[in-house]
């Protein structure tokens, strides 16, 4: 039995569902509530409740600056309930309740920014060289959008993709993921109290291989925004040749964190802490690659393992707790795996690699340093989306720069050095969407942000987001009164 049942919102109404699955709290391995699982048939539902909306009634008819006012009632709702929104999360996902609630209350800054950005996201008068012509651009929104989220940061992962899509005009089917969905389902509540006319925005949880499936390969579907791993983003392609559907692919990382003798170092420690340890590990930013000065190497590792083995691990809603379980026992396992590879093939132990102590139940994962003679090993090579740090030694600024870039990757990366000259070199030469420098995991609505390489394709975030949820349409307008001259004269 399980304490809460959940619903899609699909065409402004929250369907009993036709098909269940139960999501268990990590904190405890239980079941604790039932969730819808949409199949195709729902999805169509969706999706042509979203078409409906895009070409006629309230929506169609909207003025953006009427649907930014809407934006910002969403964002100002997602803040009045952020105490509910954070201990769904937490309970679902296991993150800890101090960054659910932190990040929730500047997930309503991102619906308030694109609101605002609504109205000003102007068309073009171009000035053609031809007397009797005039031609302005309109920006059009570009469709209905299948939006994709993984189950880390739903809250803010959507508000990315719905905040500029809703800002352009285009009508939303919006997937929870099939691991922790209650936060975004909790939420769709908020975007019917906002009033978003029916079929506008549909928010629905299932599974990739079936409901995933239908949604970015519907021929309804213009546009789709995805947020996960590289192997879905692959399988999302090919399902977009059914529809060619426009796509941004948001994917994951392995983000150096490159540390200078002459840094700051206890700052630096801090920083590769929140890096790596912050949401247990399960960030696509996570700085999973320390890159140390060889010369501060020893130092700055007591320092890190002194920090990684005094972090607070417990119950993830009780507000003092610094690190959570992982949300699946499936990740925990490949953790395990890929730990145990990279031991047995050169990596030494500093500290963690193990399950925690007197935690039997939930998917708990101590916090893990391993010092790596070089880029090879399996815990530096892969995304674990985990606790899990790797160091690798340096001697020069041209050789951390290579170590740097060299991984497939390219999502974000920091510098910690008090050298102003080199912290500029570097952000010039590592390839990554993000370079921090003396500072990690910072975001806001008012900056791009996306991935080089297997990270990823577009940005979400800033005033250019919106541009990608629209397209141009060039009205040529001829203003002389005189007969239309030779037609076989292409003008
Ligand atoms: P995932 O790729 O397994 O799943 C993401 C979503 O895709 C889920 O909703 C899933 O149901 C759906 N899906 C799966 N198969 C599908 C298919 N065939 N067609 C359509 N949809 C399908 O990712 P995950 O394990 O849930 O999340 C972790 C990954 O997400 C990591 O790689 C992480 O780096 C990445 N991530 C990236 C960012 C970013 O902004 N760059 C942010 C957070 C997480």
């Amino acid at each position: 039995m399980t304490a809460t049942t959940f619903r899609n919102f699909i065409d402004g109404r929250f369907d009993a569902p036709s098909a269940t699955f139960e999501s268990l709290d990590p904190s405890t391995a239980t079941a604790w509530a039932t969730m819808p699982a949409a199949t195709e048939a729902d999805v169509d539902r969706a999706v042509e409740a979203a078409d409906r909306a895009l070409r006629s009634g309230a929506w169609a008819a909207m003025t953006a600056t009427a649907r930014g006012k809407l934006l910002v009632r969403l964002g100002d709702l997602v803040v009045a309930n952020a105490d509910r929104l954070a201990e769904l999360e937490t309970r679902d996902t296991g993150k800890i309740i101090r960054e659910t609630r932190a990040q929730i209350a500047y997930v309503g800054d991102y619906y308030r920014y694109y609101g605002g950005l609504a109205d000003k996201h102007e068309g073009t008068f171009v000035p053609i060289d031809k007397a009797d012509m005039e031609v302005t651009i309109r920006p059009e929104p570009i469709g209905v959008v299948a939006a994709i989220v993984p189950w880390n940061s739903q809250l803010f992962l959507s508000a990315v993709k719905l905040g500029p899509a809703l800002a352009a005009g285009c009508t939303v089917v919006l997937k929870a993921s099939e691991d922790g969905p209650a936060p975004l389902l909790a939420f769709a509540e908020l975007v019917h109290e906002a009033g978003f006319p029916a079929g506008t925005v549909n928010i629905l949880t299932g599974f990739g291989h079936d409901c995933g499936h239908r949604m970015t390969s519907h021929p309804l579907v213009s546009r789709v925004a995805f947020t996960g791993g590289p192997s879905t983003a692959r399988a999302i392609v090919r399902n977009t040749v059914a529809n060619l559907a426009y796509t941004t692919l948001e994917l994951g990382g392995k983000s150096p964190v490159v540390v200078f003798a002459d840094a700051d170092l206890d700052s630096a420690a801090n920083a590769v802490v929140a890096g790596i340890f912050a949401a247990t590990g399960q960030s696509c930013v996570a700085g999973s690659r320390l890159l140390i000065e060889r010369s501060v190497k020893d130092e700055f590792l007591v320092r890190l393992k002194h920090k990684a083995e005094a972090i607070r691990i417990g119950d993830p809603q009780d507000p003092a707790t610094e690190m959570g379980p992982l949300a699946t026992s499936r990740q925990r396992e490949w953790i395990e795996n890929v730990v145990t590879q990279s031991l047995a093939t050169g990596g030494r132990l500093i500290t963690g690699g193990t399950r925690v102590e007197g935690k039997p139940d939930g998917f708990y994962y101590a916090p893990t340093i391993i010092e790596a003679p070089d880029q090879n090993l399996a815990c530096v090579r892969e995304e674990l989306f985990g606790p899990v740090l790797s160091v690798i030694a340096f001697d020069t600024e041209v050789e951390a720069l290579a170590l740097a870039n060299d991984t497939p990757f390219g999502l974000a990366s920091g510098v910690f050095t008090t050298n102003l000259a080199k912290a500029h070199r570097m952000a010039r030469g590592i390839h990554a969407g993000v370079v921090w420098i003396n500072t990690y995991r910072a975001v806001s609505p008012l900056v791009p942000f996306g991935g080089y390489g297997l990270s990823g394709l577009g940005r979400e975030g800033g005033m250019d987001a919106i541009r990608d949820y629209t397209r141009s349409k060039s009205v040529w307008i001829r203003t002389s009164d005189d007969p239309i001259p030779d037609p076989f004269v292409m003008r």
